[in-house]
């Protein structure tokens, strides 16, 4: 057993990853032999992931504010505190503040083999970001 106590660890992603300002606090230290990965994530308005994939998928859940995400090929979709999502393995998606609010969200997946986090593409554009929201 081993008690982590609570410090100053947050971080701010490289920029070819994000858009805006986000931070991010790892709550599961990745020094061990487990894939798990949390992570807490805290967007400004207007701030989002790139578009990306997780290795085995990805469950994020809303703890504060309102949010928007997309996967490839469907509607942006408007999330809000409580509301979780998953990411099938490999799908593309994006997952961010929405223009007007904070919104932190936890994140769950488990590391690929080789360790890979996600695999990274290109930026979420302000015409895809702004597309209209679907109610949630
Ligand atoms: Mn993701």
């Amino acid at each position: 057993m081993e008690i982590i106590r609570s410090r100053p660890q947050t971080a701010s992603p490289p920029p070819e990853w994000f858009t805006g300002k986000v931070f991010i606090d790892q709550i599961a230290p990745t020094d061990t032999a487990s894939r798990l990965r949390a992570y807490k994530v805290h967007f400004t308005p207007a701030a989002r992931t790139a578009w990306h994939t997780h290795p085995n998928g990805q469950v994020i859940h809303v703890t504060e504010g309102v949010g928007l995400a997309q996967r490839r090929g469907g509607p942006v979709e408007q999330i809000r505190a409580g509301d979780s999502v998953r990411f099938e393995p490999g799908e593309h998606h994006w997952h961010g503040a929405d223009a007007m609010h904070f919104m932190t969200h936890l994140a769950f997946h488990e590391a690929g083999e080789d360790g890979t986090d996600a695999n990274w593409g290109e930026h979420v554009t302000d015409a895809e970001y702004s597309a209209p929201a679907a109610d949630a």
